[in-house]
């Protein structure tokens, strides 16, 4: 057996808990923000980043693809 480093690791889909290889997961970042003025962005001090793992099916099922492609295209516009 040939383990090639960190090729194997497998992550667990955090929506229906199954084991998927790393490669082949979605990682969706969770942003929460604390701060309960929204006016301000700049204020925004409490803010966590979650990195989340889904499988691709997961992922398809909850939109994350589209909201990753219009995150792409948001950002090729700015
Ligand atoms: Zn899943």
């Amino acid at each position: 057996m040939c383990l090639m480093r960190g090729k194997e690791t497998a992550v667990t889909c955090d929506s229906c808990g199954r084991k998927v290889p790393r490669n082949k997961a979605v990682v969706f970042e969770k942003a929460i923000s604390f701060s309960t003025e929204l006016h301000n962005v700049n204020d925004v001090r409490f803010f966590e980043r979650r990195k989340v793992y889904y499988c691709i099916s997961c992922a398809k099922h909850r939109g994350i693809f589209e909201k990753k492609k219009e995150m792409a295209l948001r950002s090729k516009k700015y």
